[in-house]
């Protein structure tokens, strides 16, 4: 059956491929108010695919996620993120045939529909949301994160249906997103609240990439993180820094002194009691690190583009990387930021500033030492709110369980070699919300590439790595089915 499956998508290769742009043409950018209802349109384009390939109990989940608009109301061009509620996606079939006389086991399939806002748009070499194939590749925003292989779980489900009489090897419930890329609090709320209705014996998530192409890579290893703002208050209103300039105190300078204390130029984070639960990845892992093929320098030239690489001495770049935490700060909003030159000193600035953490650092205590720190640091006339915007667990995965071998196995059978277990310095937030909701391992198995482009201009997904992903999934499905 399970060649036969093989077949259907290989046969079908070019229909999927089409469909997928169809996917790709909905700019469903998940934190823009004004693609409120493109997002919902992909929600709805999914429900209605799962639909049509024999899916059951098909449904759009509807996320009460509370608006959330930090109006900074200084200045133009500013962006106000908004939070809507986009609708979880969930569909099952629970009807496969038991193995060896026990029920058959169930698998959770997640992913996201949900993209990131396409800017810079001028950097762009075809229109973000006019899916372009070159070089093998097939470019636009979500080619890789996360629809090219939400697509992929998709194409797998059709062809074994199709190979099958219209069942499945195995049960399976369709768990899909649209807010991961603002935080998926809808999705964390529907997993704490409803774990029933997603029983199941383990998670299928592909939302990551492959450490090489032709690198079979399974995903073990997560970073956390706390995603935070810093608010500085100087004066009731903006002044004109001619009259006032000398004697008001300038909430841009506050917070550029703050943010200077809280790493030193070696990369080390100043916060203090930040590195006491940092655990260590462990020897072997190490070990299996230095072995992976990475160039650092190809890296620093083609994935960073900068002219040296920065951080913590005495760790390689794959451990500073995956195992250690860090600190970056993503914009600072507020003031004039239009042409020209405008004297103002804003009344208001705020800092965006987040931490990727790692085992076994707690969200809620790592921001409890960040904020008692940032507040201490408060210079004079200003007054600071810090607020948390959204956090997750760091994880890591055992590699010893029955769907590990699964997913090992299968993707053997497609690349002719054996997995690299590695870690991703990303944060997949669902991940932790599963072990800790449902007490469910999850499987990251992505088919990306590390020069995907994810969240950058120009991303894009290998077309070989879409199809190698379907059968991937595919044998996977088998494999667990007959576990
Ligand atoms: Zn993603």
């Amino acid at each position: 059956m399970t060649e036969s499956a093989v077949m259907f998508a290989k046969d079908n290769a070019p229909r999927f491929v089409e469909e997928l742009k169809a996917l790709l043409r909905i700019p469903s950018v998940s934190t823009d108010p004004a693609h409120a209802a493109d997002t919902r349109r992909a929600a709805e384009f999914v429900a209605a695919e799962l639909r049509r390939i024999g899916m059951e109990n098909v449904r759009l989940i509807e996320t009460s996620t509370p608006e959330l608009i930090l109006a900074y109301g200084v200045g133009p061009g500013l962006v106000v993120p908004a939070r809507n509620g986009h609708p979880l996606v969930y569909a099952d079939y629970l009807h496969a045939a038991p193995v060896k006389g026990r029920p058959a086991p169930t698998a959770l399939l997640y992913a996201h529909y949900d993209v990131q806002p396409p800017d810079p748009l001028d950097e762009w070499k075809s229109p973000p949301f006019e899916p372009t194939e070159r070089d093998g590749n097939i470019y636009a925003r979500g080619a890789v994160d996360d629809k090219g292989q939400l697509w992929i779980h998709m194409k797998a489900l059709e062809s074994l249906f199709a190979a099958n009489g219209g069942k499945l090897p195995v049960n399976v419930r369709v768990l899909i997103e649209g807010e991961e890329e603002v935080g998926g609090e809808g999705i964390a709320a529907f997993v704490r609240e409803h774990p029933e209705q997603l029983a199941a014996e383990v998670a299928l998530v592909s939302d990551s990439e492959m450490f090489a192409p032709d690198l079979p890579t399974l995903c073990v290893g997560l970073r956390g993180m706390i995603y935070t703002e810093i608010e500085a208050r100087g004066a009731r209103t903006d002044l004109h820094s001619g009259m006032y300039g000398g004697a008001a105190p300038n909430p841009f300078v506050a917070l550029a002194q703050i943010i200077a204390s809280l790493k030193d130029e070696s990369g080390k984070i100043l916060i203090p009691g930040f590195y006491d639960k940092v655990a260590k990845p462990s020897a072997d892992e190490l070990k299996a690190w230095k072995a992976l093929p990475f160039d650092e320098e190809h890296y620093r030239e083609t994935e960073v583009g900068s002219t040296v690489l920065t951080g913590e001495p005495g760790y390689s770049v794959l451990e500073r990387t995956w195992a250690r935490p860090t600190l970056d700060v993503h914009g600072m909003p507020g003031g004039f930021i239009g042409a020209g030159a405008k004297t103002v000193i804003p009344a208001r600035a705020v800092a965006k500033v987040s931490m990727r953490l790692v085992p076994d650092q707690a969200p809620a205590e790592t921001f409890a030492l960040y904020k008692s720190y940032v507040e201490s640091l408060c210079p004079k006339g200003i007054t600071l709110e810090v607020r948390l915007i959204h956090s997750g667990d760091a994880i890591v995965v055992s590699t010893d369980n029955p769907y590990v071998r699964a997913a090992t196995s299968a993707m053997h059978d497609v690349f002719g070699k054996d997995t690299v277990f590695i870690r991703s310095g990303g944060s997949i937030p669902i991940v932790g919300d599963f072990i800790r909701e449902l007490g469910i391992p999850s499987i990251l198995m992505g088919f990306g590439l590390p020069d995907d482009n994810l969240h950058a201009p120009n991303e894009k997904f290998l077309l070989a790595n879409f199809h190698r992903g379907i059968e991937s999934i595919i044998r996977f499905l088998e494999n667990v089915g007959a576990s």
